[in-house]
């Protein structure tokens, strides 16, 4: 139990707007974060204007892919969650896939990109890449959310 307390972890998961619109996809996705035993601190549906997804997503801004990934994301509402586990940002970024749809399908066909992903831009899902992304990421769409007050809280319930 001590070492849960240890490992317990944030990440920010979206949803992203193609998967959003289709019932079949978002009632998948939300089954497969409870069935994986993540537990959802916090959610809420936005829709990004142009200049926040190009601010959320900065690091990428010399991708070819910046304007496609930006106009997607901008394209209808997200629903994002903070979700929280033992290693939760590996786990989440396992059960999300290879970012590649086509990687997805062909070596991961169980996961949400190989099952729901459409493109390599619209590929369903994004989840925090480290622990400095996942704070910089909640505290985007969540300011003020205090993570590590509420890693501590949460491990405390759990443990
Ligand atoms: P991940 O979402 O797996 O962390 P990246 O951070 O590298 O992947 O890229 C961010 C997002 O940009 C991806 O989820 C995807 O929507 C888009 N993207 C990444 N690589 C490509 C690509 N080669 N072609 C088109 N879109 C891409
Ligand atoms: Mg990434």
């Amino acid at each position: 139990k001590r070492a849960m307390t240890k490992c317990f972890q944030l990440t920010l998961a979206i949803i992203k707007p193609h998967a959003v619109k289709m019932p079949s996809a978002l009632h998948s996705i939300r089954r497969k974060i409870i069935s994986n035993n993540f537990y959802v601190l916090n959610t809420k549906e936005v829709m990004l204007a142009k200049a926040d997804a190009e601010r959320f997503y900065g690091e990428h801004k010399q991708k070819f892919f910046y304007n496609r990934l930006v106009t997607l994301m901008s394209s209808g509402p997200l629903h994002v969650h903070i979700l929280a586990k033992d290693n939760a940002i590996q786990s989440w970024r396992e059960l999300m896939g290879p970012t590649k749809v086509y990687m997805a399908q062909f070596t991961q066909p169980a996961t949400i990109r190989g099952e729901h992903g459409l493109s390599d831009t619209r590929n369903a899902v994004h989840g925090s890449d480290s622990e400095t992304s996942a704070a910089r990421e909640i505290d985007f769409f969540f300011p003020g959310f205090n993570v590590d007050g509420w890693r501590e809280r949460v491990a405390k319930v759990v443990s």
